[in-house]
């Protein structure tokens, strides 16, 4: 069985280090806000090429401090709207509702899995303050035109990089130091992974990043006085020492990657199977390769019968879920149908060339 994501064989690879870490853990003491976490906060920020990063408890609270951060320096205010592409996963939603903004959702290119740009173009709303661009898949968005609209109208840049650790985007800065803010995540499955939930967010604004490290942290920089109306969102002692170890690794992992994307992009021909647009320059890490199908039961059914494991990113959009009917007025056809037609294939950095054959191989035999 090839599985889609083998996350036990990822973390195997360092096991006897994550024991190391665990013992010098013990040892220390530090259970919250030690060392550890500065310390990877210190390797994250000059990774990125960022001047800070902050360690939060997930993905999802590194976008909404971003937020509230900016909302406390008087950057944005409650009911702001947020530009968001309406294919995203959901956390980018939710993010900005719970800030107390407003989501504004925009059609996809189903070429780019990002904005369409003629829309983005076209958007003329002076309520708008803020563009938060998902590197989805860990392709970097059009970071280009996105700066000179936002310079054109004011608004501020946010990148939601939760998938995009690593990828290298316009004049060779990293995601994480391609817009004013970003968030990452360090959820086990993501290219840079936790033993569970972690987050981060990276900034070279001084006044935010202080900010966010105290929001994270109840509003407080100094024991049991309070300066902001914070939150519990701290990245823990022993998540920080197991990245600082994954992350020695990042760039390897991420080549590795690119070399199976590579592979499936050279080798698949299927006229049934469409791939992702070509991309090996390091501008995106695939953190997922996602392929379209019309019929993507029936070609997950024949890898299932291949024994080779698939998933789906995702099964509906966020203007269509259940929890957010207040979105339901909009209306995309071009990510709807994605959310139809997309199907991630196997993808990870311990996938040896043997398997990959045999993924290219059952693709290819796929009749519709
Ligand atoms: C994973 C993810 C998040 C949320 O991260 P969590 O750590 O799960 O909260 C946000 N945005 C995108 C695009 C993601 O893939």
């Amino acid at each position: 069985m090839i599985p889609y994501l083998d996350l036990n064989s990822i973390n195997k690879r360092y096991q006897g280090q994550f024991a190391e870490a665990f013992e010098k853990f013990m040892e220390r003491g530090q259970m919250i806000l030690g060392d550890s976490l500065s310390g990877f906060e210190k390797d994250y920020a000059q990774y990125c090429g960022t001047q800070y990063c902050i360690g939060v408890g997930n993905g999802l609270d590194a976008l909404r401090l971003i937020f509230e951060g900016y909302k406390i320096h008087g950057k944005l205010k409650d009911g702001d709207k947020v530009l968001i592409c309406a294919h995203s996963y959901v956390a980018t939603v939710l993010a900005v509702k719970q800030a107390g903004l407003v989501p504004v959702l925009l059609e996809v290119d189903p070429k780019t899995f990002n904005f369409d740009l003629d829309a983005l173009t076209a958007v003329n709303d002076p309520d708008i303050k803020a563009l938060l661009p998902t590197h989805l898949y860990g392709d970097v968005s059009p970071m280009e035109v996105i700066w000179v609209l936002a310079q054109e109208r004011g608004w501020l840049v946010i990148e939601d990089a939760a998938q995009a650790h690593g990828a290298v985007g316009v004049h060779g800065k990293r995601a994480g130091n391609l817009a004013h803010a970003a968030a990452f995540s360090f959820y086990p499955t993501k290219n840079l992974g936790a033993l569970g939930d972690g987050g981060a967010v990276t900034t070279n604004d001084p006044e935010l990043a202080q900010c966010i490290a105290y929001l994270r942290n109840y509003g407080s920089g100094q024991k049991y006085y309070n300066k902001y109306s914070g939150f519990n969102s701290r990245l823990d002692e022993l998540q920080a020492a197991f990245l600082a170890i994954k992350l020695k690794d990042l760039d390897r992992d991420n080549a590795r990657r690119i070399v199976i994307a590579q592979r499936y992009h050279d080798q698949v021909h299927n006229p049934k199977i469409v791939l992702p647009r070509p991309n090996f320059d390091g501008s995106h890490v695939y953190h997922l390769f996602v392929v379209q199908c019309e019929d993507r039961e029936k070609l997950k059914a024949h890898l299932a019968t291949a024994r080779i494991g698939t998933s789906i990113h995702y099964p509906v959009p966020p203007h269509r879920q259940e929890g957010l009917s207040e979105l339901s007025h909009f209306e995309f056809p071009k990510t709807e149908r994605l959310h139809e037609t997309v199907l991630s294939l196997p993808m990870s950095p311990v996938m040896t060339d043997q398997e990959v054959d045999r993924v290219i191989q059952a693709l290819n035999s796929f009749e519709l």
